[in-house]
């Protein structure tokens, strides 16, 4: 069935999952970001980043669009280097943290201890990497993040160790988008598509029983990070200029570093 091209229309509702599928990696989970000039706390709930080459690029004037470069995985080229520049991509590694500190949306609705990405560029990254060479392990460690100016990375140019968080505390507290984990959790135990949803997001862990255990997980970042078809790209990169190809170069003073509210 693999082989099988995908319609223009889906008899039946195996289409609906498709499309919750497409509409759910669109807004998958929000990013660890910092404005210039503050200070945030975060709790590493892992420290073995998947890492792989990404795009940035501005679309419809907005640089809130990431795509997982498929050039590894391509035979005869990937689209996004070919509309882009293979210039434009850049190495990432994605680690999963829980921001500890508060936002209050423009809905005037609180936000604090949400399970996020964290992104780290090449240079964050081997910083992590002496941290844990430092400490052994990041898991459950909460750091101070500052960042000093819009040269810094959008993610923090300072990670001060401040404690050993409790993570069992942490799990009642702990959120994915404004649902508490627990509840997440309990939903997937008696609705199969909450289970499915969360699988795809989590590396939910099962009991014997089949219930998720009651723990913080890291992002299943295989399917989150799965990289698109060509076709796909090629729609969602359709009218985009090579000038506005993002990468590296633009990072972290443009684009998307400046407006997330999260
Ligand atoms: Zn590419």
């Amino acid at each position: 069935m693999a082989e099988q091209k995908q319609s223009w229309a889906s008899e039946g509702f195996e289409g609906t999952k498709r499309e919750e599928d497409r509409i759910a990696q669109m807004y998958g989970p929000n990013r660890f970001w910092m404005p210039v000039g503050t200070q945030k706390e975060l709790i590493f709930l892992d420290d073995e980043p998947l890492c792989f080459h990404e795009h940035n690029p501005k679309i419809n004037g907005d640089f809130k669009n990431w795509l997982t470069c498929a050039q590894a995985v391509s035979d005869d080229g990937a689209a996004c280097c070919e509309i882009l520049g293979a210039k434009s991509r850049y190495w990432i590694g994605y680690f999963t943290v829980v921001d500890c500190s508060k936002y209050v949306d423009k809905k005037g609705n609180t936000h604090q201890y949400e399970i996020k990405l964290l992104p780290a560029k090449l240079k964050s990254l081997k910083k992590f990497q002496m941290k844990k060479k430092d400490r052994g392990s990041l898991v459950g460690c909460l750091y101070k993040a500052t960042r000093a100016d819009e040269k810094s990375p959008n993610i923090g140019d300072e990670h001060e160790f401040q404690k050993e968080a409790d993570l069992v505390k942490l799990y009642e507290v702990a959120n994915y988008r404004g649902k508490k984990m627990s509840e997440l959790y309990s939903k997937a135990v008696e609705n199969e598509d909450a289970m499915r949803n969360l699988k795809r997001t989590f590396k939910v862990q099962l009991g014997t029983d089949g219930k998720p255990l009651p723990k913080l997980v890291s992002f299943n970042y295989m399917s989150l990070f799965e990289p698109k078809s060509s076709k796909d790209m090629r729609m969602m990169l359709a009218g985009v200029k090579p000038d506005e190809a993002g990468g590296e170069a633009d990072e972290p003073k443009t684009g998307a570093s400046e407006d997330i509210p999260f």
